[in-house]
């Protein structure tokens, strides 16, 4: 009995843990890139996930794997075509803040089957802009419980 209370007295110590301590840099490619020269990018970076940005520098997109895959499917010129076209984009973005939890982190990604949650700082919620400051993906959290494994 006392084990099991010491057990879920350690999960919740790792998952309240904040996501500004786990956040990964953002890899990012401007909305106006090709689909051709983001795939080669996601194969560069080795990632799963892209965000597309504007010329401020605020978030205006993701691109999955499934995204470019769709892309490369439909028969298009990829060189000539932007990410901003097949994007997922503002105001559909699932984003989570630096504040927040990898609870809450998780249970993002989980609910809306994603993979990777763009960390973003609220500029202006009227018009959505959002700059962006990293990224969770699910291979963070998994990191984030090795550690907090190896350091017990
Ligand atoms: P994959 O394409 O490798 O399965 P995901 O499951 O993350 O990757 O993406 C599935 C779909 O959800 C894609 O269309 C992608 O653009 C979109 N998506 C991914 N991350 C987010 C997010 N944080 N907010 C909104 N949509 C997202």
């Amino acid at each position: 009995f006392n084990d099991k209370l010491e057990v879920k007295r350690q999960a919740k110590k790792f998952i309240q843990q904040k996501v500004s301590d786990f956040k990964a840099h953002p890899i990012v490619v401007e909305k106006s890139t090709s689909v051709y020269n983001a795939i080669v990018q996601l194969f560069l970076e080795d990632v799963g996930t892209l965000y597309a940005v504007d010329t401020e520098g605020n978030l205006a997109g993701v691109i999955s794997r499934k995204d470019l895959l769709r892309a490369a499917l439909g028969n298009k010129n990829l060189q000539e075509l932007p990410v901003s076209v097949i994007m997922t984009r503002m105001p559909n973005i699932i984003t989570i803040n630096s504040e927040e939890t990898l609870l809450e982190a998780a249970k993002k990604m989980i609910n809306f089957h994603i993979d990777s949650l763009p960390v973003v700082k609220e500029v202006d919620h009227k018009n959505n802009t959002y700059l962006l400051l990293g990224r969770i993906t699910k291979t963070t959290i998994t990191r984030a419980y090795l550690e907090f494994m190896e350091e017990k």
